[in-house]
Parts: structure tokens; C-alpha cells; sequence
């Protein structure tokens, strides 16, 4: 076939009922975890019958997919990614699309604790950089954060990655009573060894423990609070994704605010999301979700599954649904944040 004639014969892009063209997918392999994150899990958390979550060469199907539809980027991402036994398969069967170029990057997130162990390996699947989870360098508080962590293996993960020659991006949700002390260690620390670091605020998803009202901390507050200790200067500079990124003076490094509760980055969203049991997820702040797994399971049909795409695309919200103010302390999803992924 002509590349011309092979162009025309693929499947028209995914674009959503607001213009926003899909190319980015965010992918959880797992619902499970080896931490329990205070803002994240319950202590005493009900995981997905093992039946419902999709087999490893299911979640490459729907990739291949999504791919044979435009999407350009895949972050595999959960629960801990690399907490799923077989994990490296699926990292495998992506870098071939990798290698042939219809896929242009393949990142994962990761609490950070399995990095000594699959670092190399995700190197040499073509992975270039990867985020990883981390709120403070104070062990008591790791500890209290990720209820069951060790944070002497996430530091010893995180020197793996950087050996492996994978650019290392440090996230840390920003939580009251927390992340006031912790910060600028973390920025100081982060920055000591060239890696970028972005701050979340939390989001209400959900069955935790605790009051969301509580944990909150408005990065606007965060930012007031760093710039009495540390010299911000906002720049001009942008991820892809919806972070805004301020200078350190100090450090000559970055440091980024997602900011999902106090202000709204729709408008450029350009991303879906599967739960590891299928679920097209077309926002983290609402509750819309098709279950793409069933029609993956019961055909054959590739040409099924992208109708059923299309059909999810086609309901993708303008915006979350996160309230706008900590007054009004939303409850946006029931569904946990494991389920979909970061
Ligand atoms: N286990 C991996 C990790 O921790 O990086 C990947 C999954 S985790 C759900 C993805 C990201 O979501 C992490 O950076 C985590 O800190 C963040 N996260 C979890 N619960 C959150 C919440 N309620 N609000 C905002 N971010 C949250
Ligand atoms: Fe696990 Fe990541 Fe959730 Fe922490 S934030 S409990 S590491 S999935």
C-alpha cells in the first residue's frame, strides 16, 4: 500500500466534543499497592477480584489500540506499576512500538520502592524518564505518610534510576501540617541532584480515613509560605502537562504546582484514562467511565473496542468537578485514585 493510501486507510484521530485531540493515555495495570498512602488507600483497602483486572496481553491489546488511533504517549501508572508480577512484559511488548515509532515515549509512576529492581530493565525498554512519588525526606513522616514504606528504599530506587540513566521527576502532594516543613528540604534536595520536583494538591477520591478539609493545603498558601524562605520567579516554562513552573533562585532548579482543587487546566487536556480493569476514566474528577474491558473480552474485534473509544470520547467532560474553593470540600469520585492511576 502507497503512504498515501496507507494514511488514508487509518482510523480518524480521537478528538473529543470540545476540540481537544487525545494522545495521551494514562494506563493502570494494577489497583494494588505495597504502600498504603494516607491520602490515597485506605489501611484496610478492597482490591479488585483478581478475575476483573485485565491479563497482561489485554492491556497491550488495548494499547496497541489506542496507538492504532493517534495516541503518542502511554504512562503505565496505578496502584504501583511495578508491583504487578509480570510487569516488564507489558514494558516489553510497548518499547516494540516504541522502536517502531508509533509510539514517541513510554513513562511509568512509581512510589519508587521496586527501582533498584527494574530500573536497568525499564532503561532498556526504551523508558527515558520517570516520576516518582515523594512527599518528604523525614523518615517518621514517610513512614506515617505511606503507612508500610521504607523510605531507604525509595532513596536507594531513585539512585538506581539515575545510574540506569532515567531522568528522575520528584511529585509530592502537598498536605497541612506536613509538607510546610518538609518542602524546602525536598526542593533543596531534589534540585542538589537536577531533578525537577512539583508539588499536588490533594484531591478528594475515594474511601479514605480522615477528612480531606483537614489534609488540604492550597498550593497558593504553599507557594506564600516557600517564598519567606526561598526566591520564586515564575517562568514561562511547561511540561506538556498541566503544571505551572516556578525558578528557585537558590537552586537554579524548578518546582511545579498542579493545582486541581483551586484552579481549572481543562481547557488543554489531552488525556484518557484506563483502570486496570478497563475503564475509559475520561476525567479524574468525574465519575464518567466506560467499561472497555467488557467489549475487549467479548470480541475479537479491534474495530469493537474502537467503537466503544469513540463513544467514551465522545462524553469527555469540558471539566472536573472538583469544587473550586476548600469551603466547599467536594467529594468528586468515589473511585480511588488506585484505580486510575496519577
Ligand atoms: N503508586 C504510584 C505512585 O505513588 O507514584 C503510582 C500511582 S499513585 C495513585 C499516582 C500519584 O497520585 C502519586 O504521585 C500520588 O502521590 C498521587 N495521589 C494519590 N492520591 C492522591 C490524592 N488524593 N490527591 C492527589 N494526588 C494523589
Ligand atoms: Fe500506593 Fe501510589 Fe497510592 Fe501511595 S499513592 S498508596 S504508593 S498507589
Amino acid at each position: 500500500m502507497s503512504g498515501a493510501a496507507a494514511a488514508s486507510a487509518a482510523p480518524p484521530r480521537l478528538v473529543d466534543p470540545f476540540g481537544r485531540a487525545i494522545a495521551y493515555l494514562r494506563l493502570s495495570v494494577t489497583d494494588r499497592c505495597n504502600f498504603r498512602c494516607v491520602y490515597c488507600m485506605a489501611e484496610k483497602m478492597t482490591f479488585l477480584p483478581h478475575a476483573e483486572v485485565l491479563r497482561l496481553e489485554e492491556l497491550d491489546r488495548l494499547c496497541a489500540i489506542f496507538v492504532g488511533l493517534g495516541v503518542k504517549k502511554i504512562r503505565l501508572t496505578g496502584g504501583e506499576p511495578l508491583a504487578r508480577r509480570g510487569v516488564m512484559t507489558l514494558f516489553q511488548a510497548l518499547s516494540r512500538r516504541l522502536r517502531a515509532r508509533e509510539l514517541d515515549e513510554l513513562t511509568l509512576t512509581t512510589n519508587g520502592s521496586q527501582l533498584v529492581r527494574y530500573a536497568d530493565e525499564l532503561a532498556a525498554c526504551g523508558v527515558k524518564r520517570v516520576n516518582v512519588s515523594l512527599d518528604t525526606l523525614d523518615p517518621a513522616a514517610f513512614a506515617a505518610i505511606s503507612r508500610r514504606g521504607s523510605l531507604t528504599d525509595v532513596l536507594a530506587g531513585i539512585e538506581a534510576a539515575d545510574r540506569a540513566g532515567l531522568k528522575v521527576k520528584i511529585n509530592a502532594v502537598a498536605q497541612k501540617g506536613v509538607t510546610e516543613d518538609c518542602a524546602v528540604p525536598l526542593i533543596r534536595w531534589a534540585h542538589g541532584r537536577g531533578y525537577d520536583l512539583t508539588f499536588i494538591e490533594v484531591m478528594p477520591l475515594g474511601d479514605v480515613e480522615g477528612e480531606w478539609s483537614q489534609r488540604f493545603l492550597s498550593l497558593a498558601e504553599l507557594r506564600a509560605d516557600l517564598a519567606q524562605r526561598i526566591t520564586l520567579a515564575p517562568t514561562p516554562y511547561r511540561s506538556g502537562g498541566p503544571a505551572r513552573y516556578w525558578q528557585v533562585e537558590e537552586t537554579g532548579g524548578r518546582v511545579g504546582f498542579i493545582t486541581p482543587m483551586t484552579h481549572s487546566f481543562c481547557d488543554s487536556c489531552n488525556r484518557v484514562r484506563i483502570t486496570c480493569s478497563g475503564r475509559m476514566v475520561l476525567c479524574l474528577g468525574a465519575e464518567a467511565a466506560v467499561d472497555l474491558g467488557k467489549v475487549l473480552r467479548e470480541s475479537d474485534d479491534d474495530r469493537d473496542v474502537e467503537i466503544a473509544i469513540r463513544e467514551a470520547v465522545a462524553q469527555k467532560p469540558k471539566g472536573h468537578a472538583f469544587g473550586s474553593s476548600e469551603a466547599r470540600a467536594p467529594r468528586a469520585s468515589a473511585r480511588p485514585i488506585s484505580l486510575t492511576g496519577g
